[in-house]
């Protein structure tokens, strides 16, 4: 059984960038017949505000991106993400790290590795990362491989402040929700070999990989709320659709519009990405579509 999921942080609104990920995740769910869930990211509490999570859920049913099953909150499962770490640190796969962030910048030079320096106090637990590759098949982007180590270093697991970060709480939900595909941006392709190494050091099976292309604004950077992503304009949802779907390599004929446009796309997405792909199925049958969407 096929289960996917889209993971957004709530650090504002829903921008473009963060819809192509709605978009791709729903529609390779939707093409396998499969379940697609939403978690609400909100691991890292300073940075995520509840209200925006709410506000992304409504555009998605606004845009009629539908989710099956209740939606899962990062910030309510902190008990889960504590049992991980406590296992990994009992099988000597965790260490407590008494840098500052200022002397911990960059790749980890492993400072703390062998013992915290003589009355330092631990602020972060981190993972020891093991020597060699770490490579996976992605189903965009193919072969991806990545010498942790060298790339990464040591990375957090629990952060001074007392948030999980997001590598451990990634790994647990997705094992714990039972996801057996990621679909998410490219972005992201650079953390998915720390996150099977946690897969690996908790006995967690692997799901399968998808990193799609990213939205970049005019000066090619990606479009992110750091960089202010405008969120999407209710008067343009079928628009930023179109374009999404564009820039999946799927742009839509002018005359798959309203309800039709996103059954159009899981018929073609199908075609393109399942192995037992159908014959195109109807092009134009209806579906719970998004609103106002023939009201251009
Ligand atoms: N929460 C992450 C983000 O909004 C996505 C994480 C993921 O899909 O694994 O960028």
């Amino acid at each position: 059984m096929y289960r996917g999921r889209f993971a957004p942080s709530p650090t504002g609104p829903l921008h473009f960038g963060s819809l192509v990920a709605a978009v791709c995740s729903w529609l390779d769910a939707r093409a396998h017949e499969g379940e697609w869930l939403v978690r609400i990211e909100d691991v890292d509490e300073p940075r995520c505000r509840p209200h925006w999570g709410g506000e992304i859920l409504r555009t998605l049913e606004r845009l009629g991106l539908h989710w099956d099953g209740p939606v899962v909150w990062q910030s309510r499962r902190k008990e889960a993400y504590r049992a991980a770490l406590e296992r990994l640190r009992r099988a000597g796969l965790a260490y407590p790290c008494a840098c500052t962030r200022r002397e911990a910048a960059g790749r980890y030079s492993g400072r703390c590795r062998n013992g915290l320096p003589e009355g330092a106090a631990a602020r972060a637990w981190r993972f020891p990362v093991p020597p060699g590759r770490v490579g996976f098949h992605d189903r965009w982007q193919g072969w991806f491989e990545q010498d942790v180590e060298e790339e990464a270093g040591d990375f957090i697991l629990l952060r001074a402040d007392g948030c999980f970060a997001y590598q451990l709480a990634v790994v647990v939900d997705d094992a714990g929700q039972g996801v057996t595909h990621v679909v998410r941006g490219a972005d992201l392709l650079d953390s998915t070999p720390r996150q099977i190494l946690l897969q690996q050091a908790l006995g967690l099976s692997q799901p399968l990989y998808l990193h799609h292309p990213v939205a970049v604004d005019g000066a090619g950077r990606k479009l992110s709320k750091q960089n202010r992503a405008p969120a999407l304009d209710p008067s343009r949802d079928c628009e930023n659709l179109r374009a999404a779907l564009a820039l999946l390599g799927l742009p839509p004929p002018a005359e798959a519009d309203g309800a039709a446009l996103l059954s159009w796309a899981v018929a073609r997405w199908r075609e393109r990405w399942t192995a037992g792909a159908q014959p195109a199925a109807p092009s134009f049958s209806a579906s719970p579509g998004p609103k106002d969407c023939s009201a251009r």
